[in-house]
This record gives C-alpha cells, structure tokens and sequence, in this order.
C-alpha cells in the first residue's frame, strides 16, 4: 500500500515512512492511494472473529511493509484482555470493545475500557507497539513531545510508558487539569515518561511545542517526534471497532447499522468514513458536537469556518473543544474526488485564517450519499441526556458520550440498528456527573486513590528555551 498526500505534492510512501511522521513533504496528511475492499463474503468470513483477528484482517491491508507474523504479534500483544477490560467499574467482561444494548435498536460501543477510560487507548496502545518496532529496525530513537489538556496525554504516556528507543515530554498547564487527570499523568514512575508542568494555560504549552517543532535544527538533533491525532496509523487501528461494532449488531451483511461519533479533531468518525469506504454497510454516520460546532455547520451549511482560539469555548465535554479539526482535510480530498489541486486552494485560504463554502456543489452532494448528518448540544442537553440515560437504562455515560447520545436520538430510523461510541467513562468527569445525577461515578478498582500516589512532574514557566533545556538535559 502506497500513501499519497491530500495536497498531492509529496512523493508517495510506504506505511513504515509516514509512521513516525507528521505532515507530508507539502503540508498535506497521508492517505491509502485506494481503499482495501471487502466483498459481503469476505465481510461474512470476519465475522466471529476476536478483536485482535480483525484488527490483523484489515491492518494488514493498510501496513504491508511490515513482515506479516510480526505484524500479527504486535497486535496480538496489543489487543488482550489485560490491556483493554480492567478499566471498568461495572463490568467483569472479557470482550474488547463490548456492545451494549440500551434497549432494542440502540446500542453504546464501549471503546474506553482501556488504562486512561477514554477511547484514545484503542489506537494509541497500538502505536505503543508500532513505534517500538520501527525504532528498533533502524537503531534510532525518539522524543516524542505534546502538549495535553487531558485525555490525549495520558493515553500517549500509557501507550509509550517502558518502551525502549522512546522518551515522552508531555507538557500540560500547571493546576488547570483535575486531581484525577493530574494524578493519572503524574503518578507514572516510569524512567521514560517526562511530565512537564508549564505555568500557564493550553494554549501555551501547545505553542511551545510548535515553537520546538519549528526549530528545524534542535528538531533532527533531539529527533523530535509526535503522537498527535493525524497520525495515519492511529486513524486506521480505530477502523478496526467499526467492523467490530457492525458485526455485533448485525446478523448478516446484507444489514445497514448506523454510527453516532462524539467529534473533534475528526479523527475518530474519519475511521468510519474509511470503513464504510472499505464495503462496510453503514447508513448514517452521525457526527455530534458540542457548544463548539465549526463541523455541524460544515455538514448543515456546506461552508467550514475554523474559529479563533478566542471564539473557542470551555465545555463540560472538553475533549471535543476545538477550533479547527485537523483530520477533516482526509474526508474533504474524498469529498472533492480526490482532486489535489482544488483542496490545495481549500486549504491556502483556510491556513491565510479563511473559510470555504461548498455548498450547492456536485462536491457537497456527496455528504449525503456518503451518510453522513449532524447534530451539535449544550451543557444543558448533556446533564439531560446523561440522566434519561441513567434513568431509563440505569446506565451512567461521560458529557462525550451524551453528546453522541443526544444526537443519535435524532436521528434514528426504524429497522437500523443506532451504534452511540462510547468515548470516555464518567468517572473522568466527576463534576458534571454530580450535576446531573447527583451521585459520583464509579471508579475502577485500579484507579481508587491515585490522587495520593507520589507525582513524579516538573514546573516550569511558560518559555520555550525552558522546556528544551529539560529536554537536552533528560536526552542526554
Ligand atoms: C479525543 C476525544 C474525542 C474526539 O475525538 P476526535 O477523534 O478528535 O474527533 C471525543 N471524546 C473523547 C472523550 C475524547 O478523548
């Protein structure tokens, strides 16, 4: 399989290239040169299968430079109970990303029973693995550098805690996360994992990781890398859940299911996209958002308007709090036919701080063959959505969850079989629960009183030269 760029100006490039990567040579974002096919029999023949026997069928398809047995043995390390069934409070279940049955027609997928409770670990365990083995083949290593306001960075430090050839520095905004989120990160003791404390807000660690990023020379000396959610092979393992999901809902593949996906960066729903590419039978592909909903104004309105950090709001469902979503360039070089060209003018007046407008084009007709609607909810909708929930079904969701929830309800059609992705558990979002429900959350038994575990983070202020020299000084 060969990986061209969505600006069309970069080489193409093998899977083990762009692995490691960001941006293509142009600026553009890795994409398949074609899509991998599943006939209904070869869909039937999956069926019944072990999550990790699926993630192999369909990685395979995508990863065709690494060796096939070894391949098969990274996943088979990655998809074990062990790693993916402990972190839930209420379940003795065995089954990977386990269908849950609200009530005939409507299901919640739970894809956040990993060691963070937030959906991030299906893929980023994977990556684990992946760069592991790619760093290994050619004797080098790598410094991988975010910045975090939560979920992302614990799922990259549990992802990457203990691997050889690998260092993390995540930075996060000093106070600004809560004790829980705090205590996950900062309590790993693991000699790999750097946490960074910076003395500011989120938007300041994430410029100083583009301000390192930027300097081309520190960059290659330190080989800086990211785990940052364009990364293609994060994208592509989150494909797997769909075919998953599908076949747990499903009887036969002549049946249509329909997925509902709590939306932000665009990562996750654009692995739908990819399945249902792939010969996967979905009618609708659901996205919700919430108070910030640059994307459902997209798929009402045709036109894409990425807002300003200031017009960005707070939400209690912050995982989805963003202002542009960077994996939506994939879905538009696929809407546009593919044509390079055209999404290269997209994108010079989205970069010069502009917006497009597709609407009443042959292009934006495509949505709706393709499936796909939206929906968007507020903080209001979320405490209604989790009570109903928790009433009706005597099931507890998070604020991310409530928001697919709240818009699959919206759109469900009779005979079709409604998938809501479950993204986060609540007892990552104690507060609003309280609020909703006036109960705490369940927690995990093996994360019960980790806020007074001993925190291993250093506090700098927010200054660039600051965090490189913590990174000389640990890379050394
Ligand atoms: C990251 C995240 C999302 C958004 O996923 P995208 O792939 O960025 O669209 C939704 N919910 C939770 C809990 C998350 O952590």
């Amino acid at each position: 399989m060969k990986y061209v760029s969505t600006r069309g100006q970069a080489a193409p490039k093998r899977f083990l290239d762009i692995l490691l990567g960001g941006l293509m040579e142009d600026g553009g974002l890795a994409m398949p040169e074609s899509y991998p096919q599943f006939s209904r029999a070869e869909l039937e023949a999956l069926r019944g299968k072990s999550y990790a026997e699926l993630a192999f069928a369909i990685l395979s398809k995508f990863a065709d430079d690494i060796p096939a047995d070894t391949l098969k043995a990274l996943i088979d390390r990655t998809y074990t109970s062990a790693v993916y069934c402990n972190g839930r409070a209420d379940s003795n279940t065995v089954e990977i990303a386990p269908l849950r049955t609200l009530e005939p027609g409507l299901h919640l997928l739970e894809l956040s029973n990993g060691p963070t409770l937030a959906f991030k670990d299906m893929a980023m365990q994977l990556l684990g693995n992946l760069f592991e083995y790619a760093l290994e083949q050619t004797g080098s290593s790598l410094n991988i550098l975010g910045a975090t306001s939560g979920d992302t960075g614990s799922a990259a430090e549990y992802a990457m805690r203990g691997k050889h050839h690998i260092r993390v520095f995540m930075l996060s905004p000093w106070g600004k996360m809560s004790n829980f989120q705090r205590a996950q990160m900062y309590s790993l003791q693991d000699t790999n994992i750097f946490n960074i404390a910076v003395r500011g807000m989120f938007d300041d660690a994430q410029d100083i990781v583009k301000a390192v990023s930027n300097d081309l020379e520190f960059k290659r000396r330190y080989a800086i890398g990211t785990v940052n959610s364009i990364n293609w092979a994060r994208v592509s393992a989150q494909v797997v859940y769909y075919f998953k999901a599908y076949f747990a809902a499903t009887r036969e593949s002549s049946e249509k299911v329909s997925f509902a996906v709590p939306s932000g960066n665009f990562g996750n729903i654009c692995a739908g996209h990819i399945a249902r590419m792939m010969g996967l039978p979905i009618d609708q592909l659901i996205l919700a958002t919430n108070e910030n909903n640059v994307l459902d104004e997209f798929f009402r309105s045709g036109v894409y308007r990425p807002r300003k950090t200031s017009e960005t709001f707070a939400t209690s469902s912050p995982s989805m709090d963003i202002s542009k979503a960077s994996n939506f360039e994939r879905f538009v070089f696929d809407l546009l036919g593919r044509d390079a060209e055209k999404l290269r003018e997209l994108w010079a007046q989205v970069d010069a701080g502009g917006s497009f407008d597709l609407s009443g084009t042959p292009d934006f007709a495509r949505i709706a063959a393709y499936g796909f609607v939206s929906g968007s909810s507020s903080h209001a909708d979320r405490l209604a959505t989790i009570r109903d929930c928790f009433e009706r079904f005597g099931v507890m969701i998070d604020t991310h969850t409530a928001d697919g929830l709240k818009v699959a309800q919206a759109h469900r059609k009779p005979g079709v079989p409604m998938i809501v992705l479950e993204t986060a558990q609540p007892a990552k979002f104690e507060a609003t629960i309280r609020e909703a429900l006036g109960r705490e959350p369940e927690r995990p038994a093996a994360l019960r009183g980790i806020e007074a575990l001993p925190q291993r983070v250093e506090v700098v202020d927010a200054d660039v030269d600051a965090v490189k020299r913590l990174i000389v000084q640990h890379a050394a």
